[in-house]
């Protein structure tokens, strides 16, 4: 057991050295390298990435694992938990036959620029085969990873959220379905009234990056273990807890673009920031799961950033920067224009209030594909008609449609509800802290420093220690309840539309 623990550690510590060259090539491909330097350290990469492959499929390291998940009583908490992710992790991946692993890899590379260009070119046909490709390999993958305790799509959804399933999906799209459906056809059928005459204006990129940085010290988003550049789309990464990185992207037509995925990421990167240091050491750090990550972001971005208080709290200084462009804008039409509801075809342009009603279309496809309860050939019909029925639009063609998501092209079925569940989170988080705190008199003194340490208390410092639904559980005294979420919905939208 000794033996099994120095062998664990020193494999892990390995690992994490590896993963400091992986996080420095891909920030610097996303922001700085020159587009002729791919194809050179693409081969390098290839050489690493197998190094990182031989290193954590080595046998002594599984059986060390092994090991240790047979005298897991013995164990700490954190490394308790840690190794019953990690053995469940390596039973799943023995279980796909490796000749099938390099075929779905080679599938992988193949679907990318086919997807590109059928969404380009707007011809599902091209690129229909190859999904249908992904598809069947994932049914297969259904077959050979199904367990006593989990069977079929619910074997994704664990994937992407841990101990999530379809029964706990259904009960929250229900809900929406409910409550959720019917408000946001009544809501985008109304008009918002208010000057809109400074969103015509154009605003100077450099006015744009002094209010990233200004944005950066209310966010709490420490300068001395951050950096903020720019990329083609905004995204954040980190290598422990010292060094979190975002980008943004600057609009001179859009000023609320770039202001709104800025304190969006910099909501990943805060939670990344206040992970316990001691984590770092561990494969317990970093941020638990995509809904609890993006819980974080969007709690930021839209219950604080798109808030009535926020903008009475900093418009002055945007106006400073852009004192012609906003010259006699109000908050009232700021915050209006920030918060407008619109029926719409593409999910990434999507409002707060029909976010999730883009998402709830794709569940429910991958349900069925996963049932088979669909036939996969009718997709982009299928996909149609959900949009007239959840948000009322007709969609004119297959790039606007089927084709407008990645995901499916990176086999990624699964994936999406995570980002309703994380705003919904959001709203179950923020309702339980605000019994503890005066949150609009937080984001009133300048700085969120209170509401960023409230986070820290009670979810940001487990980092990947516990399951998600532990975290919640901790941080809001109660299980998941999606109708914090819709309640608060309705209240917000009801206010900004005067109903
Ligand atoms: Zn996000």
């Amino acid at each position: 057991m000794e033996n099994a623990l120095k062998i664990y550690n020193e494999t892990n510590q390995k690992l994490r050295a590896f993963n400091l060259t992986m996080f420095l090539n891909g920030w610097d491909t996303t922001t700085e390298a020159p587009r002729g330097s791919m194809e050179h350290r693409s081969g390098q990469i290839a050489v690493i990435s197998e190094m990182v492959y031989r290193l954590s499929t080595d046998p002594a390291y599984e059986n060390a694992i092994e090991t240790l998940f047979q005298n897991r009583e013995k164990l700490d908490e954190v490394l308790q938990h840690e190794i019953v992710l990690a053995r469940k992790n390596l039973v799943k991946i023995k279980k796909v036959p490796i000749e099938e692993y390099i075929e779905f890899s080679r599938l992988m590379a193949e679907i990318y620029p086919v997807y590109v260009e059928a969404k380009q070119t707007n011809n599902y046909a091209s690129y229909k085969p190859y999904l249908l490709k992904v598809i069947d390999f994932k049914k297969k993958y259904l077959v050979w990873e199904k367990t006593a305790e989990r069977k079929g799509f619910d074997i994704l959804l664990d994937e992407f959220e841990p101990e999530y399933g379809m029964e706990e999906f259904d009960q929250f799209f229900q809900v929406l379905k409910e409550r959720l459906v019917p408000f946001a056809k009544m809501i985008s059928r109304k008009k918002l009234k208010y000057n809109k005459a400074f969103t015509k204006k154009t605003f100077p990129v450099d006015g744009q990056r002094d209010f990233a940085k200004y944005l950066q010290e209310v966010m709490c988003f420490d300068p001395q273990r951050t950096v903020i550049k720019e990329s083609e789309h905004p995204f954040t990464t980190n290598n422990g807890c010292t060094d979190v990185r975002i980008t943004t992207h600057y609009h001179e037509d859009d000023l609320i673009s770039a202001i709104f995925s800025s304190i969006h990421e910099m909501g990943h990167g805060l939670y990344e920031l206040q992970i316990d240091r001691k984590l770092d050491e561990t494969n317990s750090g970093g941020g638990v799961s995509m809904a609890m990550h993006e819980s974080q972001s969007r709690l930021m971005e839209n219950m604080i950033g798109r808030s009535d208080v926020f903008w009475r709290t900093h418009l002055p200084k945007l106006q400073e920067l852009f004192p012609k462009q906003l010259k006699g804008v109000t908050v009232e039409d700021f915050v209006k224009h920030v918060n407008v509801v619109q029926r719409s075809l593409i999910r990434t342009e999507a409002d707060e209030l029909t976010y999730s009603l883009h998402v709830m279309v794709r569940y429910e496809i991958e349900k069925s594909i996963f049932s088979n309860r669909i036939d996969v050939e009718k997709l982009p019909e299928i996909w149609n008609k959900k949009y007239k029925q959840y948000l009322g639009v007709t969609v004119p063609d297959d790039q606007h449609g089927v084709l407008q998501d990645v995901h499916w092209s990176m086999g990624s079925f699964g994936y999406f509800p995570t980002y309703s569940l994380g705003s919904a989170y959001s709203a179950q988080i923020y309702h339980a802290m605000s019994k503890d705190l005066d949150i609009e008199k937080a984001i009133a003194s300048g700085t969120i420093r209170p509401i960023a340490d409230w986070l820290k208390e009670h979810i940001h410092r487990y980092g990947s220690s516990k399951y998600p639904k532990e975290i919640l559980k901790l941080a809001t005294g109660e299980d998941f309840n999606p109708n914090y979420y819709v309640d608060y919905l309705i209240q917000k939208y009801s206010k900004i539309y005067g109903i």
